[in-house]
Formats: structure tokens, C-alpha cells, sequence
């Protein structure tokens, strides 16, 4: 059933949408002013900042999950500092009231036609359309990982809420040997998580009395230990005050679990392979972008990222497109602290877009990582598109510390889920210019 009403005027043209139920005919037409594809982080941010300042029927937003998660939760919940239970919510609780859900995946993007059309085949119009589609995690593409991670209990990854909590027995249930942390060859999300679970594991281990049982290494592809120079000394002393191995541009390619032996490639050396036998081992999947997105060439690069100026978020091809989040081309780290810096600059220019107004704000390419480093311990580190600290407090930031720790553990989910999923919540630059009397940005 539909019904179509008048909900006021744009510019020039008066706008019509159509209320549809997410029971109604498949295969249907639909109109919406706005479009947000997927209801993550990103997604649910922007639409809840339209329905606040539009009202009800204004947004349509396109996701297919029961569940919505607050991933950074996952790290703690791997190392049993936190319950996974913490980190999710219905989807329906989450999302604004006064947007449609429709709950369906869109399989391919028409921005020709101003059209995406659904799994289900439902086709939507759109005046703007905000693509925040996150990053598919690809286990399947290291041979052997999927057998280990679903039938090997001393193999876990926090990434995925299906082994979030295996990676918490394999550490409770460790006994001795080689303990492996990796980091894949491709972009990630949180690019500090792989090392925080490490660290995590170590300082359980300790506790434990376990520490000189095991031997723990974490091979990673990457060319450094975290991209921002400060905070990457901070972590190189951490991991050698911890005895902890680390391994550059070292890539995990291959697991055979039932012989507990995991295959490493160096990637500056291609054709060594070396294998190492693990008791346990902590995987981090490869990942891209969903396939409607990855595989449309009007709207991606090359590596399936969505092109937008990294300014304004806008795509490089149609203006009434944006992005937000993992999904985007703009070279910032993958965080939900990025998005939180982006959702202001992307809901003003989609607004800016509507009115036929200029866009006029720029997302600097905040994002932050608190690195925990143990119980009670961690860096906060925060940096903008240049890689230099960001620092919202006026003190050092590249030391561990309990309050950063805490900030962690109970300021930030307390932040995600009251302020920032309601649209109330920008990133830290207006705290971050008060606690510097106003001398930084
Ligand atoms: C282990 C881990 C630890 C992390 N730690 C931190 C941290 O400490 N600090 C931090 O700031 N960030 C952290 N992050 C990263 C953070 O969670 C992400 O950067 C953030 O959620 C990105 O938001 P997003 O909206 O781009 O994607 P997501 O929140 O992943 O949302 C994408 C949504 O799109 C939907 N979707 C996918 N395909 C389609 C489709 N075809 N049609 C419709 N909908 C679709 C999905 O179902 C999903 O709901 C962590 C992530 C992980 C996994």
C-alpha cells in the first residue's frame, strides 16, 4: 500500500514521497528525498541528524541487518574485558522512528537515474543518496581460515561477532606455546585492533601467570606498526618493554588447522613462504567493499572504494551523492571516531545540495584509535589526514593511561549509542578547542 503526500518544497520543485510498509509489494516503485544506503555507523548518524531537523518521511534508509553493532566493542569483549552482549542492539531500536526502514540490500546503484534497486527488487529514487555500505569481511579468502575459525577452538578473530567470544576462550584456554596475531593485506577497519587484541591477550597472560608459557608474535603486512610516527615509537616500546614479536610487510596466506600450522608470505619477498606452528592464532580477514559498490565502475576506484572529495565527501562524478565512513575513498582511518568527524559535513552538504546552496564545510581526516594496550592501560591517539596528532586533550597523549582507558571502556559506547545514533554527536573539535582555550582547531 502506498500513500503519497506532500511533505513541502525544495528549491524549486515541490517534493513527493511515497510511505510505503516494508511489507508491501515487491518489485515496486518508490520516491524519497533522501536515500541512505545502510544503517551503520555512518548511515544512522546522518539520518538521524535529517529527522531531526526535517521531521518524520523525509529518509529512506536501505539496510538489511537485525542487528546493529558498536564494533569497537568487540576488541574488549575479545579479551573479556567487556561481554559481546554489550555491543549490539536491535536495529529497530537504533534507527530514527521518523525514517523508513527498509529492510532489504540494494544490489545495484543507478546514479544515472538517481536509482538504487534492491535485492528484492524494489526500486527507489532518490533526490540525494548518502552511500555508507561499511566493508565486507573476506575470511574466504585465506584458504583454510573459515574450517579453523568454525571448527577450531584455539582459532578466534574479533572482527566478526560469530568468533568474538571463541577469541576469549582460546586465550582463557591456552596452556603453552606460539601465540600468532595478524594483520592482512588489504585495507582494515580500525587499523589498531589487530595489535590492541594482542596486547590485551599478553596482559591477561601475565595475569594469568601464564606469560612465560607462551610466545607471541604479531605479523603484520603493513610496512610500520601504526601509520602516525608518535604514537607508532609508543607502540614499538610497548611491544618491546611486553616481549612481544613484531614482523612487518609478514601476511598470513594460508591455515591448515588441523595440523595448527599457519602460512606466512613476505610480501617484499613474494616468493618466500614460511610456516610456523601456532597453538593459537588470531585472524584478521582481508577486506572491500560490498560487491554493488565494488563492482560499479561509474561510482568506485579501481579497489571498489566510493570516489569523494575528501573535503567535502561529495562524489567525484555526481554531486548528489555522498559517502560516509569505511566504504569512501578519502584517506583517512577507518573508524567510527572518522565518522563521527564526517557525519556534520555530510548531512550540511546533503542539506546544502536540496536547497541548491554551496557546500562549505571540509572534514579534515580526524580519526582516532584508542590503543589499548592491557587492563586499565591505553593510548589515545588522534590524528587528521596529514597524520599529525589531533590531540583533544592539552597533555601527551602517546602514553598509556587509565583515563584513556576508561574514556574506552564506558565514555565512548555511552557517546555512540546516546549521542552520536541520535545525531547529537560531531567528534570531539568543539571539547578539544575548549580544552585549548581555543588556540587549536
Ligand atoms: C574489531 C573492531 C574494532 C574497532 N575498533 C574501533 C575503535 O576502537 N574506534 C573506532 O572509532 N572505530 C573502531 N572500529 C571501526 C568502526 O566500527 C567502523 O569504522 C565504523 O562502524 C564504520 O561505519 P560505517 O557506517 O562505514 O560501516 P558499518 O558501521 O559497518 O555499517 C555498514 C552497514 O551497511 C550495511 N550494508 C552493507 N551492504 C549493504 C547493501 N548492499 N545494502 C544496504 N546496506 C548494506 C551493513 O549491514 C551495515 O549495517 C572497529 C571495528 C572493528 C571490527
Amino acid at each position: 500500500m502506498f500513500k503519497t503526500i506532500v511533505i513541502g518544497s525544495s528549491n524549486k520543485i515541490n517534493v513527493v514521497i511515497r510511505q510505503f510498509s516494508i511489507t508491501s509489494a515487491r518489485n515496486a516503485q518508490h520516491q524519497s528525498k533522501i536515500v541512505i544506503v545502510g544503517g551503520g555507523s555512518g548511515g544512522c548518524s546522518v539520518a538521524a541528524k535529517f529527522v531531526n531537523a526535517l521531521g518524520k518521511n523525509n529518509v529512506t534508509i536501505i539496510e538489511p541487518a537485525n542487528k546493529h553493532y558498536y564494533q569497537p566493542l568487540f576488541t574488549l569483549a575479545g579479551g573479556g574485558l567487556k561481554k559481546l552482549s554489550q555491543s549490539h542492539k536491535d536495529m529497530s531500536d537504533v534507527l530514527p522512528k521518523g525514517a523508513q526502514w527498509v529492510q532489504d540490500s540494494v544490489a545495484e546503484f543507478d546514479p544515472k537515474n538517481n536509482t538504487v534497486t534492491t535485492k528484492l527488487g524494489d526500486v527507489f529514487k532518490y533526490e540525494v543518496l548518502l552511500i555508507a555500505v561499511g566493508l565486507q569481511l573476506r575470511y574466504d579468502d585465506i584458504p583454510g581460515l573459515v574450517n579453523a575459525l568454525d571448527n577450531y577452538d584455539n582459532v578466534g578473530s574479533i572482527y566478526s561477532p560469530k568468533y568474538v567470544e571463541q577469541t576469549y576462550r582460546a586465550i582463557q584456554t591456552f596452556e603453552k606455546g606460539n601465540i600468532i596475531y595478524t594483520y592482512p593485506n588489504s585495507p582494515v577497519k580500525c587499523p589498531g585492533a589487530p595489535q590492541k587484541i594482542c596486547y590485551i591477550h599478553e596482559n591477561f597472560l601475565r595475569k594469568m601467570g601464564k606469560r612465560n608459557n607462551a610466545n607471541v608474535t604479531y605479523n603484520t603486512s603493513l610496512p610500520v606498526i601504526f601509520g602516525v610516527k608518535v604514537y607508532a615509537d609508543a607502540l614499538w616500546k610497548v611491544a618491546k618493554s611486553r616481549n612481544i614479536n613484531v614482523n612487518l610487510r609478514t601476511c598470513l596466506v594460508e591455515v591448515h588447522p588441523e595440523k595448527n600450522e599457519a602460512v606466512f608470505q613476505n610480501l617484499d619477498k613474494p616468493e618466500q613462504k614460511f610456516t610456523v606452528e601456532y597453538s593459537m592464532l588470531h585472524a584478521v580477514p582481508p577486506m572491500g567493499t560490498p560487491t554493488p559498490l565494488k563492482t560499479n565502475k561509474d561510482l568506485a576506484n579501481d579497489m571498489g572504494f566510493l570516489t569523494v572529495d575528501k573535503s567535502t565527501l561529495q562524489h567525484t562524478r555526481y554531486p548528489n551523492i555522498f559517502g560516509i565512513g569505511d566504504c569512501t575513498d578519502s584517506p583517512n582511518s577507518k573508524t567510527a571516531a572518522a565518522v563521527a568527524g564526517q557525519c556534520n559535513v555530510v548531512f550540511k552538504h546533503m542539506r546544502a545540495v536540496l536547497d541548491g546552496k554551496p557546500l562549505s564545510l571540509a572534514y579534515d581526516g580526524y580519526a582516532s584509535c584508542p590503543l589499548v594496550t592491557g587492563a586499565g592501560k591505553c593510548i589515545l591517539a588522534e590524528f587528521d589526514y596529514n597524520l599529525q596528532p589531533l590531540e583533544t586533550f592539552p597533555i601527551r597523549q602517546d602514553r598509556e593511561m587509565y583515563i584513556m582507558y576508561l574514556f574506552k571502556k564506558e565514555l565512548m559506547p555511552f557517546l555512540y549509542w546516546n549521542l552520536m545514533m541520535r545525531g547529537y554527536w560531531n567528534g570531539p573539535a568543539i571539547v578539544r578547542k575548549l580544552l585549548h582555550l581555543g588556540m587549536k582547531n
